[in-house]
């Protein structure tokens, strides 16, 4: 699969990622988590929970955007991808749309750098290698629908592990 040259995968911390906007994988709450939504929440700093507070919440495969605060990232786009239930519950179509959702904010926000975390691979316990083709597989469709949308977007992966799923699908 042809995929534009916009894309990379990492193996590094997002929080760290020197971009205009991370992807957090949030919960429906929005009102803070583990893993890297805990991450995100201690980099920001106390004014992000404030900032996430009259959000309401976020529908699963949908994206809302607050400031970045103390993160290098200007903004953060919390991201709901869904809990894993055996594949039979929409989780493909949902994960492709938490990923589009945030693209789409992202260009909402005037953002031409994105960096996104492996969503519902963690607590969500989505299958890792599944969750690495529709990463790439979607963010492909979206810049190749939208030439003129992002100048970058990383795949920040958190293990080697990770970074190898990634790297397997960008060269296919
Ligand atoms: P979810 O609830 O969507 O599964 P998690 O935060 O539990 O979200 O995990 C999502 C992914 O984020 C996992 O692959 C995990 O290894 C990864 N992760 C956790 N902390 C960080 C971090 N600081 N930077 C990048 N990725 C992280």
């Amino acid at each position: 699969m042809a995929h534009p040259t916009r894309l990379e995968a990492v193996h590094a911390d997002l929080t760290a990622q020197e971009v205009d906007a991370i992807v957090n994988a949030a919960n429906p709450s929005l009102l803070g988590g583990g893993g890297v939504d805990g991450a995100i929440h201690r980099a920001a700093g106390p004014r992000l929970l404030a900032a996430c507070r009259p959000l309401g919440g976020c529908a699963t495969g949908d994206a809302k955007a607050t400031p970045g605060f103390d993160l290098p990232a200007r903004w953060v786009i919390h991201a709901v991808g869904p809990v894993w239930r055996g594949g039979t519950a929409g989780e493909a179509e949902l994960l492709a749309s938490a990923y589009r959702r945030s693209l789409e904010v992202a260009a909402e926000l005037g953002a031409w750098s994105i960096a996104f975390p492996a969503i519902s691979t963690g607590v969500y316990g989505y299958p890792k290698d599944e969750a690495a083709t529709i990463a790439v597989d979607t963010v492909c469709d979206h810049l190749g629908q939208h030439p003129d949308a992002l100048d970058r977007v990383v795949l920040c992966a958190f293990s080697a592990a990770d970074l190898a799923r990634y790297e397997a699908r960008l060269a296919t």
